[in-house]
């Protein structure tokens, strides 16, 4: 991805930004898109991974769906070219004003989470005289076997409707004249790599499947979420998207004539970014030396938020490997990119690259300490290409 071509250019901008490789970016999205279309399935994009409108465009132009959880993120993938009638609309907690917006852009579908939230877009499509498409977000309690932070279907979360509830909703759904039942809606959870959690996933579904036809409610789609892991220890390892998409064709029962759909995020557009910085000083601690990046927690707080951590690469030195800890200059010691990490000797001025950080990064950037947003520096062909 570094080239020295690309270093000496990147040396040249004022640090930190995220910088995207675009080529990455369309060859993973050529690989995700032919491996779902080879099995009959429909893609969508989970926009919070990365609402960047370049990444953005690029995104649409691969005929991906747009899986939004806000009014906001609804409105930007109609601008940036998701068709309307692919663009969905799921979350918790959808504000009246979101709801709104999303029945007056006609987007396809809102994949409700509670009762309560269902009556309540009945209510307003019946007051702007629309009718608004509906698909249950099932709980299933499938353990994800991920990050604790980042399960959302297991009993304990807020997430979706839970199993025990269905009877009573499917008969409400019955009752309701501005709602048009879809069909359902799955996502247990982000950074998964251990692909059995989605045979059992497929397994609840059957069942569920199963129980909906019986009563006359078979879903005309099954949207099963995102959640595919990459590898954060090696960024250059393309995901695993024919095994993924490969365990649905097999497990999901054949039977079922619905479309099934996938909501990707992480997997899509985290190999492609990084975030670049310059040591500011290396500093000698008690037990430790530490390197004093200009990049923060508030550039890239996945690592202060769920201990997450990210490939560190010194892209300047060559000398011999040290131990050091990285951290960012914010007033927090969680500010910490990586503990005892091996890098090339390095030395202030040096340039740092903070892999896989093209999902769940940018959008996450915040303003604490006063600092600066970080820029978007992207790669083309006639050089970079630089966004404030
Ligand atoms: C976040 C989210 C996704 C995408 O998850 P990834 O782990 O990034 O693939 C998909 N669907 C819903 C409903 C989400 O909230």
């Amino acid at each position: 991805m570094f080239t020295k071509e690309t270093t000496e250019r990147l040396q040249q901008l004022e640090t930190p930004f995220y910088y995207y490789d675009l080529d990455l970016l369309r060859e993973t999205l050529a690989v995700a898109s032919g491996e779902a279309a080879n099995r009959g399935f429909k893609l969508h994009y989970a926009v919070k991974a990365n609402f960047n409108p370049v990444i953005m465009k690029i995104i649409a132009g691969y005929g991906l769906g747009a899986d939004c959880v806000s009014g906001n993120e609804t409105k930007l993938a109609v601008e940036c070219g998701f068709p309307a009638a692919e663009t969905l609309f799921a979350g918790v907690g959808k504000s009246d004003r979101e709801i709104e917006t999303a029945l007056q852009l006609g987007i396809s579908c809102f994949n409700a989470e509670s009762v309560e939230e269902i009556g309540v877009i009945d209510e307003i499509a019946g007051r702007l005289g629309k009718k608004a498409v509906v698909a249950l977000r099932i709980n299933p309690n499938v353990e994800a076997h991920t990050i604790k932070h980042i399960t959302t279907g297991t009993d304990e979360n807020k997430f979706g409707i839970r199993i025990a509830e269905l009877e009573r909703v499917t008969a409400l759904l019955e009752e309701m004249e501005n709602i048009k039942y879809r069909g359902i809606h799955f996502h247990i959870g982000s950074q998964i790599t251990d692909l059995h959690v989605y045979r059992n996933l497929c397994l609840r579904i059957n069942e569920l499947w199963e129980w909906l036809t019986d009563r006359g409610l078979e879903p005309a789609d099954i949207n099963v979420g995102g959640g595919l892991g990459i590898s954060y220890e090696d960024p250059d390892r393309f995901p695993p998207f024919a095994d993924y998409f490969e365990v649905f064709s097999r497990h999901l029962d054949s039977r079922i004539q619905s479309t099934i759909s996938f909501e990707l995020g992480r997997s899509l557009t985290a190999g492609c970014g990084s975030l670049i910085s310059k040591v500011l000083f290396v500093k000698p601690g008690a037990r430790e030396t530490f390197v004093i990046l200009d990049a923060g927690m508030t550039d890239l707080l996945r690592p202060a938020l769920y201990h997450a951590s990210h490939r560190i690469e010194n892209l300047t030195s060559e000398l011999p490997p040290r131990k050091y800890t990285v951290v960012g200059p914010i007033c927090e010691t969680t500010d910490t990119f990586g503990k005892y990490i091996e890098l090339p000797e390095t030395r202030r001025g040096d340039l740092v690259a903070i892999r896989s950080a093209g999902a769940y990064g940018e959008v996450m950037a915040m303003r604490y300490n006063m600092r600066s947003l970080p820029a978007s520096v992207f790669s083309g062909d006639k050089g970079l290409i630089i966004r404030q």
